[in-house]
């Protein structure tokens, strides 16, 4: 049964590929396998793998590069279809990215054209413009929502793309409509960046950067910044903060370890199971409720 599955994806998808470690895709270096992977590299590439996986009735998990993600490790019993459509160029007034560009590319892309607005994003290893679309990637007070235009995405429901206005996306703290409406596929974004200096904004960059490698655990596998920063009262507060506050950092499970650098990380020290993580998570929340009232937010997603 199994293998016609396989041979009636492959009929469609000749590159698909079964059983595939997700571990190796992404950041955190956690997580079971995929029973069926499959890297999606054009528009017509994710219409077909999503076409063929409603007929054989497979759940489809899109992963852009895998840097917000903790994968079980069970793995996922469908299709993970990888986000690989790159490509990002400057027009006059406006920059088009593919979602599978990463935000790497994007900044450099802009900055290379002398357009200011994605400095912020150098430095996240992996991130695409889709993931970052998807969550409503920020950093040093500004957001991927900032410059954007419009959003082009695939419905699973009916197969149809449709544009999104920046309205339309209702972007709010890592949040917007893509994360609530699980059918919808980025498959591109339209930015209209302002125009700035190119080495300022190239200095700019290297500040970020920078910053990133001297605060972060960037020689540990992670996958960021785990709880969403909460609002109380109007405010924004750093979680970071909160479960330091609960004498949490240092604390360790299994392979998994709450970064004494930022305590808003949970970092891989080798060989980490999700279970390990999890659990890391679970403590979280439970203190930090009881040390300061706040219930905790994943940023990270769950698969
Ligand atoms: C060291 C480090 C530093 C980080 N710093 C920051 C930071 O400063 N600010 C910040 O906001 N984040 C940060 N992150 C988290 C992460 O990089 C961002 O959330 C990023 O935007 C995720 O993009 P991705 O392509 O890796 O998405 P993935 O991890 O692959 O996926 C995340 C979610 O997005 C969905 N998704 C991905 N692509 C698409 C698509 N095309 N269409 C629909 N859904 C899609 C997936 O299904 C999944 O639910 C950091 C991560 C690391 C490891």
């Amino acid at each position: 049964m199994e293998d016609q599955i396989l041979e009636k994806l492959k009929k469609e998808l000749p590159d698909v590929q079964k059983n595939i470690p997700l571990k190796n895709h992404t950041t955190f270096k956690i997580g079971g396998p995929a029973k069926y992977f499959f890297v999606a590299k054009s528009k017509e590439d994710l219409l077909c793998a999503v076409k063929i996986a409603k007929e054989l009735k497979l759940p489809v998990f899109i992963l852009g590069g895998g840097s917000n993600v903790l994968v079980l490790d069970k793995g996922f019993n469908g299709l993970v279809v990888k986000i690989e459509i790159l490509g990002c160029k400057a027009e006059e007034d406006k920059i088009f990215s593919f979602a599978g560009t990463t935000l790497y590319d994007l900044a450099d892309c802009a900055a290379e054209n002398s357009f200011s607005g994605f400095e912020w994003a150098s430095g996240i290893p992996g991130a695409t413009v889709g993931g970052a679309v998807y969550g409503h990637a920020q950093a040093f007070n500004e957001k991927v929502s900032d410059w954007i235009e419009s959003i082009e995405a695939l419905d699973i429901k009916n197969l149809k793309t449709k544009f999104f206005s920046k309205e339309q996306c209702k972007f709010s703290l890592k949040n917007s409509i893509f994360k609530k409406r699980k059918n919808l596929i980025i498959i591109s974004a339209t930015f209209t960046p302002k125009k700035g200096n190119k080495e300022e904004i190239k200095g700019r960059m290297n500040k970020f950067m920078s910053y990133r490698k001297n605060s972060h655990p960037v020689t540990f596998p992670s996958a960021g910044s785990v709880f969403v920063n909460p609002e109380k009262r109007g405010k924004v507060i750093r979680a970071g903060e909160l479960i330091e506050k609960a004498g949490l950092k240092g604390k360790k499970i299994g392979g998994a370890q709450i970064s004494l650098q930022h305590a808003n990380f949970i970092i891989n020290l080798g060989n980490a199971k999700a279970k390990d993580v999890l659990a890391l998570i679970k403590l979280v929340q439970k203190k930090v409720k009881k040390t300061s009232d706040v219930s905790l937010e994943t940023e990270v997603q769950i698969l």
